[in-house]
């Protein structure tokens, strides 16, 4: 892939697999533009690797359009940023659920039609990647508006496979496992909880976010021309263990 002159708009990309994604594009040539919460963030990676940045807050869902619209146009896009709560199900309350879909999946949503309308209207056969997760497909305690956010972003990554192949535009997700991205590492860092997922891994281990990144470049790439509505699992094996 010649990344060079290619315009990638990665959301989430201050911190963690955003960020990855962020840097391993723009080292490989790509103009990023890399939208995220905190100006600190956004600050460092802009003096790490010369890319433009966009400060906002992707819950602010109606706010969206105005955000995005200076920022166009784009060749490609990763929506990465993401969140969750951890509330049991029967104690869900409507208002963190309802925060955790917007960020996680209407968000990703109202941004995609945004820069797809664009390329609709200029001939752009673009790609998009939705950072998912391996959480799509399980019933993780304590994680019911992150797994069902997760498994309405693969569903609508396959709808938007299938309405926008016949444009040239590419749709997919990614499913990582656990990452060790700074949220991942306080979570997993205690051996009596960690070592017993890994022991599931076949390959016995958690995912460094640079890994992730490579997917999502893949994805994103002619490389995989002919690659359209999958959810890929980055998992070292978990999902078929
Ligand atoms: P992270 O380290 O917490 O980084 C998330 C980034 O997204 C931060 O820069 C954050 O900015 C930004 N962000 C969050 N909410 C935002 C919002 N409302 N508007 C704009 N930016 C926002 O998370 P991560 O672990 O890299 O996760 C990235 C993606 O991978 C998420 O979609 C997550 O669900 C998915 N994932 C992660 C794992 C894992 O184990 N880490 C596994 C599977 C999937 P602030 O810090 O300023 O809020």
């Amino acid at each position: 892939m010649n990344w060079s002159g290619r315009r990638v708009l990665v959301t989430g990309a201050g911190k963690g697999i955003g960020r990855a994604t962020a840097v391993m594009l723009a080292s490989r040539g790509a103009r990023v533009v890399a939208l995220s919460r905190s100006a600190d963030d956004l600050a460092s990676l802009k003096t790490e690797t010369g890319c433009e940045t966009v400060c906002a807050d992707l819950g602010a869902i109606d706010q969206i359009e105005a955000i995005v619209k200076p920022a166009l146009p784009i060749d490609l896009l990763v929506n990465c940023a993401g969140t969750t709560t951890l509330q049991s199900f029967v104690d869900s309350d409507l208002s963190e659920f309802n925060r955790v879909l917007g960020v996680n999946t209407v968000a990703p949503m109202v941004l995609s039609q945004i820069v797809v309308k664009d390329w609709l209207a200029r001939g752009i056969k673009g790609a998009i990647v939705n950072v998912s997760s391996d959480a799509a497909r399980r019933g993780v305690v304590n994680h019911t508006a992150y797994c069902a956010s997760k498994a309405a972003l693969d569903a609508m990554t396959r709808v938007m496979a299938a309405e926008l192949g016949p444009s040239g535009i590419r749709v997919n997700s990614v499913n990582p496992t656990v990452t060790l991205t700074p949220m991942g590492e306080l979570a997993w860092s205690d051996p009596a909880k960690a070592d017993p997922v890994k022991a599931r891994i076949p390959l016995g281990r958690f995912l460094d976010p640079d890994e992730v990144a490579e997917a999502i470049l893949f994805l994103l790439s002619d490389g995989a021309a002919m690659v359209n509505g999958v959810s890929l699992p980055v998992d070292g094996g978990l999902s078929v263990s």
